[in-house]
């Protein structure tokens, strides 16, 4: 089946950037099933509360883990379809026998990584055994027994706590559209040149990728390093590669410790 991510949260509108470029593309053509729904179709009083005043006193408000988990068990069994905005005429009844996999957006998570959103892509590429829902936390973040309580489910796979980075951000909504964004692109099928993927920072190793130039090859008196239009293929891609650990080196050091693959012909060109 298709691989498919459900996003559950307060904000649906924060998800519209779903419906545009290459996402917007491959949900239009059937490579990816995604869906935006809204918590409050699963609070259940007048005033669709999710959030509640924390024990033992604080600022803020912290989301109840009694709407959350109705929101994800309906997500697992389709039984309710509060789907918004995916337009893509997909039945919403009946069960596919997917387990989830449950993603968290959280600073105490998990930093994300290409690695990760790769693993994610593959599994999900798979198609029959797991599909993904992201639950976008909102105000002090979602109560603490959720997660535990999700992981004893026998239609939850497994839960994921990720993280953007060492920053709070207001919600999970930017975090859930940052791992589609990672994920989507690595579908099978998605991209038209899966040369891009390969070539790209991160992509099988931790190292950044080399700067890319385009016309005019002189622009405002600054040109393209020579060697880009010398034709030689092979002068090309060690330039290429020089200036990519070059980067590394220089910018993000503490990559270098997570490559294994980096030979003495590499630290030669370096030199
Ligand atoms: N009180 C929480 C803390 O200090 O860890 C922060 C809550 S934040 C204001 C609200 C929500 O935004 C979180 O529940 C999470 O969903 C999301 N969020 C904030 N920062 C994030 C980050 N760096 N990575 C992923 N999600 C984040």
């Amino acid at each position: 089946s298709v691989p498919r991510v459900d996003v559950v949260t307060i904000f649906p509108d924060y998800l519209a950037p779903l419906d545009l470029s290459l996402i917007g593309k491959a949900r239009t053509s059937g490579l990816v099933d995604l869906r935006v729904h809204d918590l409050r179709e699963h609070a259940h009083d007048r005033h669709r509360t999710v959030d509640d005043s924390p024990f033992g006193g604080g600022a803020g408000m912290v989301m109840r883990p009694d709407v959350w988990e109705r929101a994800i068990e309906a997500t697992a069994s389709h039984r309710r379809s509060g789907a918004e905005g995916d337009g893509d005429g997909v039945d919403e009844g009946g069960t596919d026998g997917r387990a989830l996999v449950v993603l968290v957006p959280t600073p105490s998570g998990r930093p994300l990584t290409q690695a990760f959103a790769q693993e994610l892509a593959d599994e999900l590429g798979a198609g029959d055994r797991v599909r993904a829902v992201v639950a976008c936390g909102r105000y002090e973040g979602i109560d603490a027994r959720l997660v535990p309580a999700l992981r004893e489910r026998s239609d939850v796979d497994r839960v994921v706590e990720f993280s953007l980075g060492d920053f709070v951000l207001n919600g999970g909504e930017v975090a859930a559209l940052a791992l589609l964004e990672a994920v989507v692109r690595l579908l099978p099928g998605v991209l038209g040149n899966p040369e891009s993927v390969v070539e790209e920072s991160f992509s099988h190793e931790a190292v950044l990728e080399y700067p890319v130039f385009t016309r005019p090859a002189r622009w405002e008196d600054r040109e393209v390093p020579p060697v880009l239009l010398s034709g030689d293929h092979g002068a090309v891609a060690r330039w290429r590669r020089a200036q990519s650990l070059t980067r590394t080196v220089q910018r993000r050091p503490e990559l270098l410790a997570r490559l294994d693959g980096l030979d003495a012909v590499d630290l030669a060109t370096l030199a």
